[in-house]
């Protein structure tokens, strides 16, 4: 069964779909099988994977409205990884589905039909805190929280992890943080490195070791619709985001030996 990982943040612009296409990518060139799911109605997931949002039908939309299945809907793309796309249709499915039973876990259901076919489900989220957003808070196993390192930064995590607190309450009580990470950092910016010591006091842990630096060439791959081990293997972005998958995939490992020790430990 595919874990599944939600990438969320309600603030705009921090690096959520950088993040979801280049670690859906950088796993699949770990020969891991990876669904990456474009939940935002941007669909700037969908374009930075080679996909022209336009002219995907099916797509998150029909699924998200029993129109169409979920499998019909996902397609290959060009770095090895599947995606089922999202275009400005998912405003309309968000919209129809305020009033339907069930609402916040259709996403949840869906994926279920798939889930046996992936190692890794990875769920690009839209700046906010809404239905879709909740959506793929219940689907998720744990959220990865990317956080720019810039001023206001901690500005509205409060009100994500409120958000949280709320989803583990009624809808998700297994929802784990996968972590805190820092994106877009700059060495040479003072700025970044407070904002980064901050994060490790408040969180701990939950903040990841890699850091994705501030790289050209990551904001330049989307419009070449590749992701960047594909537009520039060698950039320091790539390699930041190659880390990541390991540090992902390690601390999964990790998890799941815990879990397995705790449940001997139990059995004695
Ligand atoms: P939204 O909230 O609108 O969905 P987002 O959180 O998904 O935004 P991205 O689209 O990933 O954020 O990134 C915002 C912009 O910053 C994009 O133009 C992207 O190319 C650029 N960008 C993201 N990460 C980096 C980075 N590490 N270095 C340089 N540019 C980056
Ligand atoms: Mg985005």
């Amino acid at each position: 069964m595919a874990r599944i990982i939600a990438v969320a943040n309600q603030k705009g612009g921090v690096g959520k779909t950088t993040t979801a296409v280049n670690l859906a990518a950088a796993l699949a060139a770990g020969r891991r099988k990876v669904l990456l799911v474009d939940f935002d109605p941007q669909g700037n997931a969908t374009m930075a994977s080679g996909i022209d949002k336009r002219e995907v039908r099916p797509n998150g939309c029909d699924v998200l409205l029993d129109e169409a299945g979920i499998a019909e809907a996902i397609v290959p793309t060009e770095a090895g990884y599947d995606l089922l796309p999202g275009n400005s249709d998912l405003t309309a499915a968000e919209l129809k589905l305020m009033d339907a039973m069930a609402r916040e876990s259709r996403l949840k259901e869906h994926l279920a039909k798939v889930a046996d076919r992936y190692q890794l489900i990875i769920i690009d989220c839209p700046p906010s805190l809404h239905l879709l957003t909740l959506n793929a808070l219940t689907a998720a196993d744990s959220l990865l929280i990317p956080v720019q390192c810039e001023y206001f930064a901690l500005e509205g995590l409060s009100s994500l992890l409120d958000t949280v607190k709320a989803v583990r309450q009624r809808l998700n009580t297994g929802l784990q943080i996968e972590g805190l990470l820092r994106t877009m950092y700059d060495v040479r910016n003072n700025l970044g490195n407070e904002v980064s010591a901050q994060l490790t006091q408040h969180f701990g842990d939950q903040v990841l070791r890699s850091i994705i630096p501030r790289n050209v060439r990551l904001a330049e791959a989307p419009s070449h619709g590749q992701p960047i081990h594909l537009y520039d293997r060698n950039s320091r972005g790539a390699i930041a985001y190659m880390a990541l998958a390991t540090e992902l995939t390690r601390r999964d490992r990790q998890r799941k030996q815990g879990a397995g020790a705790a449940s001997t430990a139990a059995a004695h």
